[in-house]
């Protein structure tokens, strides 16, 4: 969470080397130096600016005990528009403090008005206890904040409804809880002045997509009670915040961006792993596919992860408390059984002070490990980008970076947790074997001098926008009013759910016309979360979401939890379970998949010349078919083994393009070599597109043919992996020159000889990365930007 006193102080040990010392020493290790670039990023003075005139003395003391003296700068001046019923959107940098923004005209509304309620709504359970506490402390008479969310007690929850002024909840509880039984809730909503939305730039693609239409149910039911409560946003910092925050609220949003804390320097460096010698693999390197982060196999480079988990505990070594970030669950507990098991070697006694830390864990066990951080007690944590959003863990000492975290966002986001006050600290991105990352660490102006990403979302999506409208319609009849409410498409939407059956007319609107209400999950199609069960024991280990599960936890899959092995003895799709047993196999599992794309509609396109550009609708049809087996030591494939699971069908949207035979023969690539070339030049563009758009490599699908049957030419696609689009390929067709002229310069500037994870090789290929031709792939991206205007 952010914090909200001006000046975070963080207990820890001794200060250790100056981060230009530690970074020497790290580099010094290997014959090469893998560092690419080091950028300074300066420390930055506070701005301080006096409490509003409005703020009560009470509040203003409340705060002095806990040590905020003044706000700054930017707090105030966010926390006055919101005070005077402007809607808000505070968007600057980690520990900016912009807690405190909405705070002070919260708990001010909260002491004035004695019936008066505020609504605070964050992405995760963790950061709305975080807060809880942080107001709780606060200690105002009659403001009795409290957590309603999935684990509060049934007993608890009627008095919440009833007494609490200042509400902490998220949006599936919104949605699921609290608008369906607005009846219950009709005294709070009447009197809601504030509706908080923490961390709004999680809000994005097709999940940020439902919230926006939450947040539409919920402005309507305040509607119907009377109220127009004001909103108040907090994000990270992101290109265009007061778009996006207008997006996801439906409402005009000022945005304040000026971040007047204070910071302490970072020394910033890219990091790319070593090339291996050419006989330390086999021949082929097909790299895994599970995790979403290459494991220690097969490589041509080093892994990232690899790599990192030694950076982690050379670092622990030193003293130095660290945070290492990696983008998989599975990853982080890699990283940190890697760091222990080098530890062990070199600093018997230390290997202890180093834990995993990720989303998946159960409440009590994330409890335990972030207290230890906090206190010293753990030195060195390898976390998912769960700990983005849930702890007030500020003031580390180093922050390691296993690979892009897919957009600067949330690359200065995690860096952003270095740096006590004061102090200076070291932050490194270490580049996986990946397109993009190979490309940014060569182009540091792409990450040090490009503004940050703007967030996408689409709330016109029909496949979110009918749902919403179902779940409107079962908590009050929609009116020809409520449309406009919803946006473009609504009355759309309501005629197909009429058609269907889910909705009738009447005179005074559209009704709901069956008991049960409409099972609508946020996250859209993925599904809800497969538990993971000990067999032995019944106990839940924790979950996995519904669509990670086919490829993490199919039948015979090698699980990790906690640096402990299990296998999977059953995936129950039905109950949404998996049973598992612990098991420390020497092979590692990684699933495949097929897919089909057939073309729905085109959108648009541009035609030029030899080379079409479409964007448009398409079908697309996957299936996990299948698992690996490959030998941990040497990445051997022991075997491959069928799995039966179910296809997943997808309706969304894809950006392509076509090229003519003929002007392929002419750029010089061979017929018998146009499958290897499109697909290479598919797997890059996939892996260059999180340049343009707020998306992950994982987001996004891709096909490619020397001949597809509804464009009747050789043809590359790229697809949105969500149901109804996200916005991705969008933005890919609106930027198409510039995205591929990065891919063709990604390519063309690796190092290697024949094509490598770096250029064109894919970790989520179905095909084993077969056929791909490197050189091929330059010439068709060459003709591709050749007839394409800029
Ligand atoms: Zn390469
Ligand atoms: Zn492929």
């Amino acid at each position: 969470m952010e914090s909200s006193s001006a000046a975070t102080v963080s207990a820890g040990p001794s200060p250790g080397p100056t981060p230009a010392d530690l970074l020497r020493r790290l580099r010094a290790r290997g014959a090469a130096d893998p560092v690419t670039h080091v950028e300074r990023v300066p420390a930055r003075p506070g701005v301080p600016a006096p409490w509003p005139s409005w703020a009560p003395p009470e509040l203003r003391a409340a705060f002095a005990r806990r040590g905020v003296v003044a706000p700054w700068q930017h707090q105030a001046q966010a926390a006055t528009l919101a005070y005077e019923g402007e809607h808000v959107v505070v968007a600057t940098g980690t520990a900016s403090g912009k807690s405190l923004a909405y705070q002070l005209p919260a708990l001010a509304t909260l002491l004035a008005d004695p019936r008066a309620t505020v609504l605070y709504l964050a992405p995760t359970k963790a950061l709305a206890a975080d807060q809880l506490r942080a107001v709780a402390a606060l200690e105002l008479e009659g403001v009795r904040p409290a957590c309603y969310d999935g684990d509060t007690p049934r007993t608890e929850r009627e008095w919440i409804r009833r007494h609490s002024r200042f509400v902490l909840t998220n949006p599936d509880m919104l949605h699921h809880g609290v608008l369906p039984g607005h009846a219950q809730w009709s005294g709070f909503l009447r009197r809601l002045a504030y509706v908080v939305i923490d961390e709004c730039h999680t809000y994005r693609g097709v999940f940020g997509s439902h919230v926006a239409h939450v947040l539409r149910r919920l402005r309507r039911q305040c509607a119907r009670f009377g109220s127009t409560p004001v909103f108040v946003l907090a994000s990270a910092t992101s290109g265009d915040p007061s778009t996006a925050a207008g997006r996801l609220t439906g409402l005009p949003v000022t945005a304040v961006t000026e971040d007047a804390s204070p910071r302490g320097g970072v020394t910033f460096a890219l990091w790319e792993p070593p090339l291996l010698p050419p006989d330390s693999g086999p021949s082929t390197p097909v790299p895994p596919q599970s995790t979403g982060d290459h494991d220690d196999l097969q490589q041509i480079r080093r892994s990232a992860l690899r790599e990192t988990a030694d950076l982690l505990a050379d670092t622990v070594a030193e003293g130095v408390r660290t945070l290492a970030f990696v983008r998989s669950r599975k990853g982080a507990e890699v990283v940190a059984a890697n760091a222990r098991r080098a530890l062990d070697d070199a600093v018997p006694g230390l290997s202890d002070r180093v834990a995993a830390y990720r989303g998946g864990y159960l409440r009590e066990e994330r409890r335990e490990l972030e207290r230890a951080l906090l206190h010293g007690d753990l030195l060195g944590l390898a976390s998912t980008n769960a700990l983005e959003l849930g702890v007030d863990l500020v003031g580390l000492d180093a922050v390691l970076i296993c690979g892009y975290p897919g957009t600067r966002a949330s690359l200065w986001q995690q860096a952003g947790r270095a740096g006590r006050s004061g102090q200076e600290a070291l932050a490194v991105l270490v580049a996986r074997d990946d397109p993009l990352d190979t490309y940014l660490v060569h182009h540091p102006e792409a990450i040090f001098g490009a503004p940050v990403e703007a967030t996408v979302l689409d709330p016109a999506n029909p496949y979110v926008l009918a749902p919403q409208l179902a779940c409107a319609a079962f908590e009050a009849p929609l009116t020809p009013a409520d449309l406009a409410l919803f946006g473009d498409g609504a009355k759309e939407a309501v005629d197909q759910l009429v058609a269907a059956g889910a909705l009738r007319q009447r005179p005074t609107g559209w009704y709901w016309r069956h008991r049960e209400r409409p099972e609508v999950d946020l996250r859209g199609e993925g599904g809800a979360p497969v538990c993971v069960v000990e067999s032995s024991t019944g106990r839940l280990l924790g979950t996995v979401d519904g669509g990670s599960s086919h490829f993490l936890l199919h039948s015979g899959a090698v699980y990790l939890h906690q640096g402990v092995s299990y296998v999977v003895d059953d995936l129950d799709l039905v109950d949404g379970c998996a049973l598992v047993h612990a098991e420390e196999p020497d092979w590692s599992t990684h699933a495949r998949d097929v897919t089909d794309l057939s073309v729905v509609s085109v959108r648009s396109y541009v035609d030029a010349g030899p080379v079409g550009m479409f964007l448009g609708e398409v079908d697309v049809t996957s299936q996990v078919v299948s698992y690996q087996r490959r030998r941990i030591a040497t990445g051997e494939v022991i075997d491959t083994r069928p799995l039966d699971l179910p296809a997943r069908e997808l309706r969304t949207v894809a950006v392509w393009f076509t090229l003519s035979p003929q002007s392929l023969t002419l750029a010089g690539v061979q017929p018998a070599d146009v499958p290897g070339a499109l697909h290479a030049a598919e797997h890059a563009a996939i892996g260059l597109l999180p340049l343009m758009a707020t998306c992950d490599r994982w987001d996004i699908g891709g096909l490619s043919t020397a001949v597809h049957q509804d464009t009747e030419a050789p043809t590359v696609f790229v697809y949105d992996g969500h149901q109804g689009g996200a916005g991705f390929a969008e933005r890919a067709y609106g930027t198409a020159s510039a995205w591929l002229r990065a891919t063709r310069d990604a390519i063309a500037e690796c190092g290697c000889e024949s094509g490598c994870p770096s250029c064109v090789q894919s970790p989520k290929c179905g095909n084993g990365n077969n056929p791909l031709s490197k050189p091929d792939a330059i010439r068709v991206l060459d003709v591709v930007l050749a007839n394409l205007p800029e």
